[in-house]
């Protein structure tokens, strides 16, 4: 078994590089089929309207949520947590979702001036030392529901990362930097 990085949109490949380096077998997943070899999945940062609709037409949708929904270990970064979040704010009308997650992703939460920025985040769950990460016109999480636990929050008290069971979304992509603890911690799962 492998982990799959979803390979619609977005950065799976900085995903994979990561995993590779961490001597994981990966599977880019692109049809219903590829879903089969792995045991769990990355759904990467990208466009979350855009991946939407590229997962209703190559018919992944319903059997990625199926498979999430019997406890396959997901983790979704930036676009990905969107699209595991039950309710977006300010997304697309009908933008299509996977909504398992019991969060509410609020969409670009940091405004259009800042597009992106570096920053070392505290997750204590994670390592006792601040992990660094990259923020691209990132969402943040509110409306946590019970089973949600929070894993980071700014210093401003805005929640960027969270899990729930099997599934853990964060706003920031940790595959961009150097430092894989996270990949590490959600192969834990
Ligand atoms: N703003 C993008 C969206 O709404 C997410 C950006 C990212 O994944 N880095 O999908």
């Amino acid at each position: 078994m492998a982990v799959g990085v979803l390979a619609l949109q977005g950065d799976f490949r900085e995903h994979e590089a990561v995993l590779q380096k961490l001597g994981v077998q990966t599977v880019q997943v692109r049809l219903p089929k590829d879903l089969e070899q792995i045991d769990r999945l990355i759904i990467p940062g990208g466009e979350s309207t855009t991946i939407g609709k590229l997962l209703v037409l190559y018919k992944l949708l319903i059997p990625i949520r199926k498979r999430i929904k019997k406890g396959m270990p997901v983790w979704g970064t930036c676009a990905g947590a969107i699209l595991m979040a039950k309710h977006i704010i300010d997304g697309k009308e009908k933008q299509p979702s996977l909504a398992v997650m019991d969060i509410t992703a609020r969409r670009n939460a940091f405004g259009r001036q800042l597009d992106s920025f570096e920053s070392d985040v505290s997750a204590k769950e994670i390592s006792d030392k601040p992990l660094p990460v990259v923020f691209i016109r990132a969402p943040i999480f509110e409306k946590l529901g019970k089973s949600v636990k929070v894993l980071a929050k700014l210093p401003n008290g805005k929640i960027i990362a969270a899990r729930e069971n099997n599934m853990m979304a964060t706003c920031f992509h940790p595959e961009l930097t150097n430092n894989s603890l996270f990949h590490q911690y959600f192969l834990t799962f």
